[in-house]
């Protein structure tokens, strides 16, 4: 069977099934990432030696795309552990990496801090060697699943020297570390993004991923391309849900007075034309960006930015038209609409932020650097 007939029937009986409820109480989505786990599917991109698919970028949009279109928490928290998973795949041990292949364990990444903010790529928090151990501070402002995961993927300035950082892999478990509040957000509600505290947290000098401050070439090469187009993915798949959506609620509604209904006005399947042309060029974009990933081309990179400026713009303007081809009944929650419309809000802020991007990709065609 392929990935992605395992996920179907996952995304439709379980992760469908329980995204009100992961919204409306804004509790983490224990059962579909059990699912998922339980159908080997964590380990999307974890090599098979250590239990996994062996997958690529492609497969990974693919996936969050589909989970998206049910549940914007679960694919959040799911592209956050891929996006963990491929630094440890590429620098961590051998235990860690079969845990996080086989759905034992759950990753994500810990770099947005309270000081440097979206500008993750500079962190203002501190390692040090004390005694044979490597001590961490930081102040932490979102970390994605803070409270389920059980390894964080971490940035601090390196022990020694000029670079920006350097990656360790944190257990979440590790004394020193605490979280201030829980996530209460207006949208992935299930999401779990809370800051994190470190005080005086010990790792082991073996948790470090990569060379000490080799941090920045980390997050460029193995973290960005895949997040950026996670995160594509999952903003496409809150456009092509709210479009789903719109097209049945336009078709089934009908005005008894006229016998005609709310798809036989011009308006409303102008509207609904705007959006599925948005959508299915951000898919086409996000497509050939990850397969321009895959296949080492040389306009990868600027795909990847492009991506996620694309979708993350795609979301916010196709779950907008939902709302309003939809009417005074998408504001209530009967239509599905409004919880994806509040999930898409998200994508556009996320570092790289949408406006981040334009910054770079405008630096990049002009022959710009880009830091
Ligand atoms: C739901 C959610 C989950 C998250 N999960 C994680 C996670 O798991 N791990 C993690 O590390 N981070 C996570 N983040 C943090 C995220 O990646 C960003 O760091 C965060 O959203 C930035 O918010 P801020 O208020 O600090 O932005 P600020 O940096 O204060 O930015 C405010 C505004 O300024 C704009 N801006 C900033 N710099 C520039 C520039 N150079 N050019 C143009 N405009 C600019 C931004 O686009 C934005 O519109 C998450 C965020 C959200 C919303």
């Amino acid at each position: 069977m392929s990935y992605l007939e395992t996920l179907e029937p996952i995304a439709r009986d379980v992760v469908a099934q329980h995204a009100p409820a992961v919204d409306g109480e804004g509790r983490f989505p224990r059962e579909s990432v059990d699912a998922l786990g339980a159908a080997g599917l964590l380990g999307l991109l974890s090599a098979t030696d250590v239990g996994g698919l062996g997958l690529g970028p492609a497969a990974a949009v693919r996936v969050i795309e589909r989970l998206a279109q049910e549940c914007g928490s679960t694919a959040m928290v799911t592209t956050m552990h891929y996006a963990g998973t491929a630094v440890v795949e590429a620098f961590g041990p051998e235990d860690v990496r079969r845990g996080l292949a086989t759905g034992e364990r759950f990753t994500t990444l810990a770099f947005s801090e309270a000081g440097s903010r979206s500008h993750f790529w500079a962190p203002l928090s501190t390692a040090r060697q004390e005694n044979g151990h490597v001590v961490l501070d930081a102040k932490k402002s979102w970390i994605t699943s803070a409270r389920q995961a059980t390894d964080y993927v971490w940035s601090s300035k390196p022990l020694a020297g000029e670079e920006a950082s350097t990656i360790w892999l944190v257990p979440a478990k590790s004394e020193g570390l605490s979280v201030p509040r829980p996530f209460d957000g207006l949208g992935l509600r299930g999401n779990d993004s809370t800051p994190v505290t470190a005080e005086g947290v010990k790792v082991a000098p073996e948790a470090r991923l990569g060379e000490d401050g080799g941090g920045f070439g980390v997050m460029m090469g193995t973290v960005l391309p895949r997040f950026n187009l996670m995160i594509a993915a999952g903003a496409l798949g809150l456009a092509s849900g709210a479009l789903k959506r719109a097209i049945a609620h336009v078709s089934a509604t009908r005005y008894a007075h006229l016998g005609s209904s709310l798809a036989d006005l011009p308006t409303i399947r102008a509207y609904v034309a705007r959006m599925q042309i948005k959508t299915d060029m951000t898919r086409t974009l996000l497509h050939d960006a990850a397969a321009a990933v895959e296949g080492g081309r040389e306009d990868a990179m600027l795909r990847v930015l492009e991506s996620k400026a694309a979708a993350g713009e795609t979301a916010l303007e196709v779950t907008d038209l939902a709302m309003r081809v939809c009417g005074g009944q998408a504001f209530r929650k009967d239509v599905g609409v409004e919880r994806l419309f509040r999930d898409a809000r998200a994508a556009s802020v996320m570092a790289p932020t949408t406006d981040q991007l334009y910054d770079f990709i405008g630096k990049a065609v002009c022959g710009l650097d880009l830091f």
